[in-house]
């Protein structure tokens, strides 16, 4: 094995925002240097790195000189091109290494894989005509739901299919594009698997996640999930689907799985995001190594900390509509003891937006999600 890229050195960020912010925080804490590169500046990680180079992904000039200053790089966005991963691998180790943002960063890569590893997913199809998207909704049944495979987050890119008479125009509004048409699941819940590799091999995972989404986005993570009995053996299993995802992928660093539970308690893979998580945010305060640390010491060929849990925690976002009347009124958040309060240095507060959280330690992670929902609430 490569030695250790040791504190002192300098780590490389791709990407820019509250993922490589909090990954900078962790690394400076430890000594490192961060660099980061993206178009943008006065960036979330911008505002913590040593340096902010500003370039476009494609400028491939910029990019080697970037992987020239650092010791290793890292991505907190996984949309950068395949290429420009490739450049900096020329020069220094990237980790993840490109492959995995090859599959990750395209729907249709990323259900081929899963369905090819035996890893259960919902039933899909490749759609690259409105022709073809009545022939697969007839194969699948509606309800359905049609994604663009590439460049999609935070369910954008996507719409519902009701109804047959409903894919004209889904196929119209995702502007006729490569798609992916997926079978809608009836889910029961749905979780995520924070989890990370090191260079060794060596695996650590935070547990289950449980997340509720509103509008396709985020809203409320909780840790553990209230599933009674049958939660640990659930547990197992998303975090066995989880590794063989790391080890088919032979990833170095931090991945997310999220899953679908169905009704009957079945789990089946929604998507994996090759980087931390926002449902994982809530390890900051509720574990002893934060999802941050985690990729840190993983991208740079340390051991990896521990994954434990110090205590039932919940996690609220906070997106830009909580501007709507102005800044919102922090001091009534931080009256609540047991919350903490992450801000992402973002100017401009737009609706969808995630601008922080705010998180809760309590003694039961319902008493968790109580007081991050009150607490949010009196903002
Ligand atoms: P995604 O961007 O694919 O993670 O989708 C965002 C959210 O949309 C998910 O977290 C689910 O709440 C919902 N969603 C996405 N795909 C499906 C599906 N096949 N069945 C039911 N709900 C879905």
């Amino acid at each position: 094995m490569t030695s250790p890229i040791l504190p002192g050195a300098t780590v490389g960020v791709l990407g820019s925002g509250q993922l490589g912010r909090m990954f900078a925080l962790a690394a400076r804490r430890l000594g490192y240097r961060v660099h980061t590169f993206s178009p943008d500046t006065d960036t979330p990680t911008g505002q913590i790195a040593d340096r902010e180079v500003v370039a476009e992904y494609d400028d491939l000039d910029a990019v080697r000189d970037f992987a020239r200053h650092v010791g290793v790089v890292t991505f907190e966005f996984e949309n950068v091109p395949a290429e420009t991963a490739a450049v900096v691998a020329q020069v220094v180790p990237v980790r993840p290494g490109g492959e995995v943002l090859h599959v990750a960063q395209n729907r249709l890569r990323e259900k081929t894989f899963l369905a090819r590893h035996g890893i259960p997913c919902a039933p899909f199809r490749h759609v690259t005509s409105r022709e073809g998207l009545y022939t697969a909704l007839k194969e699948i049944g509606a309800p359905a739901i049609l994604k663009t495979a590439g460049f999609g987050y935070d369910g954008k890119g996507q719409a519902r299919i009701s109804r047959a008479d409903e894919a004209g125009p889904a196929w119209e509004a995702l502007g006729g594009s490569e798609c992916v048409l997926e079978g809608l699941i009836d889910f029961g819940s749905e979780v995520s698997v924070v989890a990370a590799r090191g260079a060794d091999g060596e695996f650590a995972h935070y547990g289950l996640i449980e997340n509720h989404h509103v509008g396709g986005i985020l809203d409320v993570s909780q840790c553990p999930p209230d599933f009674g009995g049958g939660g640990a053996a659930l547990e197992a299993e998303a975090a066995a689907i989880t590794r063989a995802v790391f080890e088919a992928l032979d990833v170095v660093g931090v991945l997310c799985v999220e899953f679908f539970v169905t009704r009957d308690g079945r789990l089946l893979v929604n998507e994996i995001a090759p980087r931390p998580h926002n449902s994982g945010h809530l390890t900051l305060n509720a574990h002893s190594t934060s999802q941050f640390e985690q990729q840190l010491r993983a991208v740079c060929g340390l051991p990896l900390g521990s994954a434990a849990r110090l205590r039932p925690a919940a996690m609220a976002n906070l997106l830009g509509d909580l501007w709507a009347n102005g800044t919102p009124d922090w001091a009534a958040a931080l009256a609540f003891p047991a919350v903490s309060l992450h801000l992402y240095g973002k100017e401009e507060a737009r609706p969808g937006r995630k601008m922080g959280h705010l998180t809760a330690l309590a003694d039961t992670p319902a008493e968790a999600a109580s007081q991050v929902r009150a607490a949010r609430g009196a903002l």
